[in-house]
């Protein structure tokens, strides 16, 4: 039998693991992408396993305790660049245990004593944690020994691929804009890049302010402190204001980080929708996309990934 034909739109995140599922479902993939793993969006990111500030939803909760599992599987081989590490998340409003930590494994919640009197409670957790570049190469690796192909091409219609594959999926993150999604839209992103150190271990988050995201991340090669949230802002240019701000309130949740000697400061773009785009396209059925996930597309990935193979039908026979 003729294994279904797709081509994947992107190498970030979203193209490796959409691309890797639909191979291991017998799928006949090729990638095309303007741009390889490490010059996308994702070769940027802190690459936490984490909701970012995400209202409780049920769709999001199933693909996020799917990246989980997954993640979580994968941390078991160390090649993959992605480790399960501690979390500890402050917040300044109690409200319980947070809606999503269900997904996570070995959650405790911290005796008031070892939470800073300006938080109304902390929880610890184990999340997956990934290396992105290292973690974008194990996928693109993966890819290519499950025999998919990668092209290095950039696409003016998606639509237009439809007459070389039974699906063409859309994994170009803020890319996909010129296709004509006006929903789509850019929140910028500072992030600190710190030399690893006994000082800090583990990670470290309050994302009780949407415009103002804190957090530490610990990784092999380096620690992650984070970040901003400016919603529409194009300049290229970092604000030295913004980096002393960053590595105060980075300071306020994980003394430790006062000790980190910061070796880089980068600029990132989330993609941003009010909801990420995983469907079929309304005038082209066979085409797919599966972009727009804001702070979230680690998070979301392999939950994504899984939803697009199941929308084609193909695993089903379809
Ligand atoms: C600083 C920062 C920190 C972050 N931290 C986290 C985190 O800790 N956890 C988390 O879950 N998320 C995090 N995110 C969000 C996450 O990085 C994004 O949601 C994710 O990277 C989006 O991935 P993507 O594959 O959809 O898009 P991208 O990574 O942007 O990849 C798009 C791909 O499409 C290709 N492409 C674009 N246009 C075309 C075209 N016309 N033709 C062909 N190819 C095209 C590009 O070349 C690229 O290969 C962070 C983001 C930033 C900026």
């Amino acid at each position: 039998m003729r294994r279904p034909r797709i081509i994947v739109l992107g190498a970030g995140v979203s193209g490796l693991t959409t691309a890797v599922t639909m191979s291991m479902a017998g799928c006949d993939v090729v990638i095309y992408a303007a741009e390889g793993p490490a010059q996308t969006t994702s070769a940027l990111a802190a690459a936490i396993w984490h909701p970012f500030y995400q209202a409780p939803d049920l769709v999001y909760l199933e693909r996020a305790r799917h990246t989980y599992t997954t993640m979580r599987r994968l941390s078991a081989d160390a090649a993959s660049g992605v480790r399960m590490r501690s979390l500890t998340e402050y917040f300044r409003r109690d409200a319980g245990v947070p809606w999503w930590a269900e997904c996570a494994n070995g959650l405790e919640r911290l005796a008031p004593a070892n939470v800073p009197s300006r938080f109304a409670s902390a929880y610890r957790m184990d999340v997956p944690v990934a290396d992105a570049g290292t973690y974008l190469r194990y996928l693109m690796t993966l890819f290519l020994d499950l025999g998919g192909q990668y092209v290095r091409r950039r696409v003016g219609d998606p639509a237009s691929l439809l007459d070389d594959a039974d699906r063409v999926v859309n994994c170009c993150g803020y890319g996909s804009r010129p296709f004509g999604d006006s929903e789509l839209s850019l929140s910028r992103a500072v992030v600190l890049r710190a030399t690893c150190d006994d000082a800090v271990r583990g990670c470290f988050i309050d994302d009780s302010d949407p415009a103002s995201p804190t957090y530490v991340v610990e990784r092999d090669d380096d620690i992650v402190l984070g970040g901003t949230a400016d919603l529409d802002l194009t300049s290229t240019v970092i604000d030295e204001r913004q980096v002393e701000d960053i590595i105060r309130r980075c300071t306020g949740l994980c003394e430790g980080v006062a000790a980190l000697r910061v070796v880089e400061a980068r600029l990132g773009f989330r993609p941003m929708r009010h909801v990420p785009r995983v469907a079929c396209d309304a005038g082209h059925p066979r085409l797919l996309h599966n972009y727009g996930h804001g702070g979230g597309g680690f998070t979301l990935s392999w939950g994504c990934a899984n939803d697009v193979l199941r929308l084609t039908g193909i695993a089903s026979g379809k």
